[in-house]
């Protein structure tokens, strides 16, 4: 890849950080920035500039989907305690408009989604067309929590890695774009933030006391989500592992795997299914003559065909 101010990657982040079959967990270094040669402040530079992209590659995949198009990009992102899904949220979903994206986080099942089968609250929070859905926690969580705590057998939460590989092969089907990005913190930066939370009271709503007993399963955590990643990591659904000690790392490699994936799919601006020149002539008829003028000269000059157009209405005035 090219290198400029703005481009600091020697190795593209969908490269970098998609899990292989090589993948190991316990040597990953959580504090890397894979692929990545620049510092924090190349990082933001380069997520502004991206921004103005990928804005417009949403509003692009928005605009399909509103003229019949069926595809859509989920999200789905996985993270032990502090590891900053918010952070992903806010700052990579805060670069686009928000009437395109639909967040949805999943916590303890209610009593009615415990009624059903795990997957039915997933297929219900399923994104419209040409939208960017978000999963803050998922359908993981029935492979990852629940075999943690033991809130089923090991016979049922095991099959469930190949129900799941087997439902993302089914909406991918269906048009969707399944990206899985997991957040690994260190174990020495959890503490650390944890213990922010307790120093700050603006951060006390962010704790739970709960959060001690998650984190004394610490290891257990990191072998059921091993097991996530080596069994549902596929070429329709890969999942990419951020090194999250650095928070700036993964919101930048986000937004770049975006953008990456939505100029992939390349959402084209739907045609009107209307005459432009006869809907221009009939709207000029409702404008004064300055009006129309100053309409005129504000014109892109690319747009030579409008212009052309509004100078023989001009003409005939
Ligand atoms: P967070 O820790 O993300 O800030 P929170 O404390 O605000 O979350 P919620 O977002 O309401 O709480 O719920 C998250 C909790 O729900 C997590 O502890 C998660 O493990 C748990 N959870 C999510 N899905 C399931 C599931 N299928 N079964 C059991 N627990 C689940």
């Amino acid at each position: 890849m090219s290198k400029n101010k703005h481009d600091r990657w020697d190795v593209a982040p969908w490269e970098a950080l998609r899990v292989g079959p090589d993948f190991d967990l316990a040597a990953f270094d959580r504090a890397s920035t894979p692929g990545w040669d620049g510092d924090k402040d190349d990082a933001e530079t380069a997520m502004a500039a991206r921004g103005a992209e990928l804005a417009e590659l949403q509003e692009r995949l928005y605009a399909e989907g509103r003229a019949g198009g069926g595809r859509g990009v989920l999200c789905v992102i996985q993270g032990l305690d502090t590891a900053g899904e918010g952070g992903i949220v806010r700052h990579v979903m805060g670069l686009v408009d928000p009437q395109g994206v639909t967040i949805r986080a999943f916590g303890v099942p209610t009593e009615e989604e415990r009624a059903h089968h795990y997957l039915w609250r997933i297929r219900n929070a399923l994104p419209q067309p040409g939208r960017i859905g978000v999963f803050d926690r998922s359908h993981y969580e029935d492979v990852l929590v629940v075999r943690v705590d033991e809130l089923v057998p090991e016979d049922v939460w095991r099959p469930r890695f190949d129900e799941i590989n087997a439902f993302e092969q089914e909406i991918t089907a269906q048009g969707f774009t399944v990206l899985k990005f997991a957040l690994m913190v260190s174990y020495e930066e959890q503490g650390i933030r944890l213990m922010e939370r307790l120093d700050r009271p603006d951060k006390h709503w962010k704790y739970s006391p709960g959060d001690l007993k998650t984190r004394a399963k610490w290891d257990a955590y990191q072998e059921a989500y091993a097991d996530v990643f080596r069994r549902t990591s596929t070429d329709v659904a890969p999942w990419y592992v951020l090194p999250a000690d650095k928070k700036w790392y993964p919101r930048l490699a986000v937004t770049e795997i975006l953008a990456h994936t939505l100029k992939t799919l390349n959402p084209q601006w739907p045609t009107g299914d209307f005459d432009v020149a006869e809907q221009r002539r009939l709207l000029a008829a409702t404008m004064a003559t300055s009006t129309l003028k100053a309409s005129l000269e504000e014109t892109d000059p690319s747009l030579t065909e409008a212009i052309q157009q509004k100078r023989e209405l001009l003409k005939e005035r």
